[in-house]
């Protein structure tokens, strides 16, 4: 039974750079799934830029988000979980973290933008952990780049192998169809989504003439010659190699027509993993096994500041998460039982009595969690792999009210557990700097600290390029202590007592790295 019901399910996500068509394309997703009747169900997370202030639409925006973050449906007897990513770069680090839950991803690409800047930050996170990767070109009924020169782009930019699984016909105005390569048939494209879904010929010999008749001599001819040169240039699909982060399958289509969504989605059934065993610092986890394990890869504040309540999402790595049974919170060594664990469906989510590795569930909480804790049957693990990157910005910040000052540090503290930024106390006198992805967060962090806390902040620039977490190869010897002597001023410690190094600028971390050679500075706080 439970061997059955994980092997049905595919947890993953979608990521692209902003517009390229992630929302559209999860739409489709579900419509296919039946689990949404129409077009325009699902609402864009995205921070639209207009009458209202950025941060004041993050915070309307917060509300969709927890109704987005997990869509899961049904199709062809597989449990589907699409974990939302926001797009916004100000909030990459949610999106990393969400990366750290998925057993695979698809990666959207504008088909006349190209590879564009998010997308390889995003993809490079996936690369680094062999996640298996599905490239959905998307807006083919646009003019775009050619699609030779696009696979090359996705080969160089991305550093990804490539193996076309299906190849347009035409593009934009010209556009007639799309080839899937995967099933051998061709599919037309009438331009309207709710007819071309079923225009789908079968063509087990490219060569046959009837495609002369169909698709015309002169797109037929093209056709044939781009496949032979698609068969000669890339490798065969292998789905090894694919489930190994190795080669990458790439469809074309039309998000916004429905078109090559259905051929990537049976083809994503038939191929993308279900559940991967995931590393723990004492161990490796297999989904199968009888005892559950989870960890926390998300918190959301919840929209009612006066309850300051959050929900927490677990990944279930392995076995069964039961309501009402008592589970370890490992990091405070304390069992916890759930009373109304919410699982996730199309966009509702409701109270369930079991779930299994592979889905994810969200925990009322209030205040016991914090991003990468573990919870399990009894047996004390670690997952891990929830690492912080180097923040981009960074400020000192102080209280505008002494009066309120626990209020400020209480809220600090647990906006610094959702992981909406991270913070850094200095050694040598104790302040606090808050280092964010984005310039936004500041004002998100302001804005909750005083309607959600009841304190008041200021910030004060404090000059930073990058944060480097320290590691000492000898943490005793002479060299250590003079690097911790010399750069005093810019040390301190991240919110998990880890050393870290704020450098004022790229010629000061390579001076630091030629004069300490054996003190090692990353830009990751995971670095073994
Ligand atoms: P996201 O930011 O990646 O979630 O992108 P959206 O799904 O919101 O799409 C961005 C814009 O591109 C919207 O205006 C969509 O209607 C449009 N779009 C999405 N897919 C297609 C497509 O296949 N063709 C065309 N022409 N437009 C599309």
């Amino acid at each position: 039974m439970l061997e059955k019901e994980i092997a049905k399910r595919r947890t993953f996500g979608i990521i692209s750079h902003p517009d390229a068509g992630k929302t559209t394309l999860t739409e489709k997703l579900l419509l296919f799934g039946g689990a949404i009747q129409e077009a325009g169900a699902v609402k864009s997370n995205k921070i639209k830029k207009g009458a209202t202030s950025d941060f004041m639409e993050i915070e309307r925006q917060r509300g969709i988000s927890v109704a987005t973050s997990v869509l899961a449906f049904i199709y062809k007897d597989k449990k589907i979980n699409i974990l939302d990513t926001p797009g916004h770069k100000d909030f990459a680090e949610d999106t990393f973290r969400t990366l750290t839950a998925v057993d695979s991803v698809i990666v959207v690409i504008d088909v006349a933008k190209g590879v564009e800047e998010q997308t390889e930050k995003l993809v490079q996170v996936c690369r680094m952990r062999n996640i298996p990767m599905i490239v959905f070109i998307n807006k083919l009924d646009r003019e775009g780049k050619d699609a030779f020169d696009l696979l090359d782009e996705v080969e160089q930019k991305l550093g990804l192998t490539v193996t076309p699984l299906s190849f347009p016909i035409g593009m934009g105005f010209d556009f007639k169809g799309i080839y899937n390569i995967w099933e051998k048939n061709i599919n037309l494209f009438s331009g309207d989504n709710k007819k071309n879904i079923e225009e789908t010929i079968a063509f087990d010999n490219i060569e046959d003439q009837k495609l002369d008749k169909i698709i015309g001599e002169n797109a037929a001819r093209d056709l044939r010659e781009n496949l032979e040169l698609v068969y000669e240039v890339y490798p065969d699909f292998n789905q090894g190699e694919y489930l190994n982060g190795n080669l990458q399958p790439v469809f074309f289509g039309s998000a916004l027509n429905n078109f090559g969504v259905r051929e990537l989605l049976d083809c994503f059934i038939d191929i993308a993993p279900a559940p991967r065993p995931k590393k723990a610092e004492e161990r490796e986890i297999k989904p199968n096994e009888k005892d559950f394990a989870g960890f926390v890869f998300k918190i959301h504040a919840n929209m009612d500041p006066k309850h300051r309540d959050r929900l927490a999402f677990i990944k279930i790595v392995s076995g069964t998460f039961e309501r009402n049974k008592p589970y370890l919170h490992v990091r405070h060594n304390k069992k916890l039982k759930f009373s109304s664990p919410n699982a996730f469906f199309a966009e509702k989510k409701e109270i369930v009595d079991i779930s299994y590795a592979g889905d994810i569930v969200g925990l009322h909480d209030t205040g016991n969690f914090k991003i990468g804790d573990t919870l399990t049957e009894g047996e004390i693990l670690n997952f891990k792999g929830i690492p912080s990157f180097s923040p981009e910005h960074f400020r000192y910040i102080n209280n505008a009210d002494p009066l309120k000052a626990k209020q400020l540090a209480k809220g600090i503290d647990q906006l610094m557990d959702e992981g909406v930024a991270q913070l850094f106390t200095l050694e040598l006198n104790g302040r606090k700097v808050i280092g964010t992805v984005g310039a936004l967060q500041y004002e998100v962090i302001q804005y909750r600290l005083e309607h959600e806390y009841g304190a008041k902040c200021t910030y004060e620039n404090f000059p930073v390029y990058k944060a480097c977490w320290v590691e000492a190869s000898d943490p005793k010897n002479e060299e250590f202590a003079e690097f911790k002597r010399v750069k005093q001023k810019y040390l301190a410690k991240d919110k998990q007592g880890q050393l870290v190094f704020l450098a004022d600028s790229s010629f000061s971390i390579e001076m630091a790295k030629q004069k300490y050679p054996s003190v090692r500075l990353h830009y990751v706080s995971e670095f073994n």
